[in-house]
């Protein structure tokens, strides 16, 4: 609206200019006229033609001094105080026009009025009029108003240019244009929605914008401006988004792809080393860390395959190899063999040479199994898996197996690393291997059920004298599972379940009982009762018997002061003590300290080794041996007979006495075995030992024993091992009556 308005107030000020132009034409017109002595000589010649003539062309030749097209219709009337016409001029070629009928009242009209100017309307034309009364003499206003000398002039012309630009802002419908003729005073350009001049005193012009169009042309303009805004919105989306994806989306889209490709396929990365925009160094930079983390990945998944000792599989790889090889083997129906191996006797290295020593034993060992493996015609180019499962326990896993003989030249190449020791670059060291071998799917069905067997065929080839492989078997299961079960009672348990028994041991001499045997007894509530040939070897093995038999003494101990008052103050009780205990460091200050707890001399103690602590005899036994003679304990050399102790030896060792085993006199049926037994009896006395001799069952047995020579007797023909408070019965003879004849 604000254009419009000010459009309209422009063509307003045009228009002013314009009619003031035309008026000073007027002006100029009547100045020259009034000056131009032809007008006077013309109205005083009282109407000659020639003369009128005259005047015309001094008229022509003033008006010509404008632009021809400037103004038109040009016309002068000149009249008389009477009202009488003196002289009548119209611009044109016609030298004698007729009086504009119109004109002369007008004029008339203004007679005593004085001089005027003003707009005349004439159709649709404008003309400008003027009206001026001058004395012929001086040409100028007449001095006094009934002047008889005076005339009037009237100049009326045409404003083609005027009218032209008036009628152009008429007809703009978007402006009501309206032109009145004066008097409207007070004309001014106050209104928002007008225009208004008053133009030289002779017309006012209002020019109202009109509101509905403005309402129109605003609305239009509004959405036209919408319309042009939302075109220039979406088209910078558009171009936005065009850019966008061109530059952005796409190539990260190829870069995601790329990126997840190589990933999916294992492969590289693309190489974005050489562009330049972002992207390309965002996928460099992307490169750049996915290498680490997969370098990090790799190197954290070799760590948690692989066992850190040995960098053979750990556990949890063999697992799911194992997995994998049983889904294999039940698409193709063939054989599957799991090995499951434990180093025999590699605590006891462990525990004389240190750790240090033990891992190395554990990495140079599976070096030379892989070597074993791989030369084997079966593993060959095949999946395998040799895995470290815990701390000298190994397992292999040897797929598409045939027949079970085909896995006997692959244990007996293991068995044989070990073959008179195992040779390791520190030296040799005194351990083998017990192989189990479980096959799928024979011997179980499942991954667990297959370890599980394969560690039970494992142990019963360590119950059969280590250094050995065995296939699982049902029976061997059941067997193993007691031995496993025996294994984890005495390592759980606090010996709560165990008791002491005591076997009198009857001298030959008077047939009183001299000393008595504590022998350990075990009824679990679990296992029932449990032999000491059953739970001796694995207490051995697994290390608690050096516990189990501190605790024999503490008890022994604690029982004694009751035995001496039921077989008299001279009594020797004997306790077992494991072989083992003999290569071990500190097991000589243990039994002293329990001595010192006590107040039972240790001359009142008879220690039994058994014999087979001969075959191993090494510095820490002997030192053991002198030691405990030492300390005043009778030494004792159990179940001799049975074992592998020579001569020779014997006669070396600090002993007492010797207790010949009841398997030499079982043999006494005979000649030649009562002479074994009565000759070892005289070797034995003759070498200053004591003998004590065990397992006599018949009075005929202890009658030739006693004839032998030995010392004591010891069996159930006297009395079986009875529990401490038995003793205490009045019914039980401390002399047994078979010797007192
Ligand atoms: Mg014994």
């Amino acid at each position: 609206m604000a254009e419009k308005l000010a459009r309209a107030r422009l063509e307003v000020s045009s228009l002013t200019l314009s009619v003031e132009r035309y008026s000073n034409f007027g002006e100029g017109f009547l100045a020259s006229l009034l000056q131009s002595k032809v007008l006077k000589a013309a109205l005083k010649t009282n109407g000659q033609r020639y003369q009128i003539v005259a005047v015309d062309r001094r008229l022509s030749a003033i008006a010509q001094q404008f632009p021809s097209t400037y103004f038109t219709e040009l016309s002068v009337l000149v009249m008389n105080p009477e009202g009488e016409t003196l002289f009548y001029y119209e611009d044109g070629d016609e030298p004698f026009s007729e009086l504009d009928a119109a004109l002369k009242p007008r004029v008339l009209a203004t007679f005593g009025k004085g001089d005027s100017r003003r707009l005349i309307v004439e159709g649709e034309q404008q003309k400008l009029q003027y009206i001026r009364r001058v004395n012929l003499e001086t040409m100028r206003a007449p001095l006094y108003a009934d002047d008889r000398e005076a005339v009037t002039i009237a100049l009326l012309f045409n404003m083609p240019e005027f009218n032209e630009e008036l009628q152009r802002l008429v007809a703009d419908s978007s402006l009501n244009a309206e032109v009145t003729a004066l008097p409207q005073k007070n004309a001014q350009q106050t209104q928002d929605h007008r225009a208004l001049a008053e133009v030289s005193g002779l017309l006012r012009l209002e020019v109202t914008i009109d509101q509905g169009q403005l309402n129109n042309d605003s609305h239009r303009l509004l959405l036209e401006f919408v319309l042009n805004f939302l075109v220039i919105v979406f088209f910078s989306a558009w171009v936005l988004l065009a850019l966008i994806r061109r530059y952005i989306t796409e190539p990260i889209h190829q870069l995601q792809s790329g990126i997840g490709e190589a990933i999916n396929r294992q492969q590289p990365l693309p190489d974005y080393s050489e562009g330049c925009d972002e992207i390309s160094q965002l996928g460099h930079e992307f490169s750049q860390l996915y290498s680490q983390l997969q370098g990090a990945y790799e190197s954290k998944k070799k760590l948690a395959e692989t066992d850190n000792l040995t960098h053979l599989d750990n556990r949890y790889t063999f697992g799911q190899c194992l997995n994998r090889m049983l889904e294999r083997s039940n698409i193709s129906g063939v054989k599957l063999a799991l090995l499951y191996i434990d180093l025999d006797n590699f605590k006891a290295v462990n525990d004389r040479y240190g750790h240090e020593m033990g891992d190395l034993i554990l990495r140079e060992f599976s070096v030379s199994l892989c070597d074993a493996l791989r030369i084997t015609d079966l593993v060959m180019a095949r999946e395998q898996s040799v895995a470290r499962l815990a701390g000298d326990e190994f397992g292999v896993l040897l797929p598409d197996i045939q027949r079970e003989v085909d896995l006997y030249p692959v244990c007996e190449r293991i068995i044989k690393l070990f073959e008179g020791g195992f040779n390791s670059s520190r030296g040799k060291f005194s351990i083998s291997a017990s192989i189990g071998i479980a096959i799928y799917p024979d011997d179980g069905s499942s991954a667990v059920e297959l370890t599980r067997n394969a560690d039970a065929a494992m142990y019963q080839a360590k119950a059969s004298g280590r250094d050995q492989y065995a296939f699982y078997s049902a029976e061997l299961a059941e067997r193993t599972r007691r031995e496993r079960s025996i294994d984890l009672a005495l390592k759980s348990q606090p010996f709560d379940e165990f008791t002491l028994y005591y076997m009198p041991i009857i001298s030959t001499e008077d047939s009183s009982v001299k000393s008595v045997e504590a022998l350990l007894r075990w009824q679990s509530p679990t296992l029932g009762f449990v032999s000491p040939v059953e739970f001796i070897p694995i207490g051995e093995a697994n290390g608690v018997f050096e516990a189990l038999d501190l605790w024999v003494v503490q008890r022994a101990l604690r029982d004694t002061p009751r035995l001496l008052e039921f077989f008299g103050e001279g009594l020797i009780v004997s306790i077992n003590i494991s072989s083992a205990q003999l290569n071990s460091g500190g097991f000589f200050l243990n039994l002293m300290l329990c001595f010192q707890q006590s107040e039972i001399p240790t001359n009142r103690i008879q220690l039994e080794i058994t014999e087979t602590f001969a075959v191993e005899i090494g510095a820490h036994v002997e030192a053991n041996l002198s030691l405990l003679k030492q300390a005043g304990f009778i030494l004792a050399l159990d179940d001799f007979g049975t074992g592998y102790t020579s001569l020779s030896q014997l006669i070396d060792y600090p002993l007492d006495v010797i207790k010949i085993d009841k398997s030499l006199v079982d043999r006494m049926v005979d000649e030649r075995g009562r002479d074994l037994v009565l000759s070892l009896i005289g070797f034995c006395k003759q070498q200053g030992f004591s003998v004590t001799v065990e397992g006599v069952e018949t009075a005929e047995q202890a009658d030739m024993l006693t004839a032998g020579g030995a010392d004591s007797l010891q069996g159930f023909h006297f009395s079986k091992p009875q529990a401490l408070e038995a003793f205490a019965d009045d019914g039980f003879n401390h002399y047994h009556p078979s010797l007192l004849r």
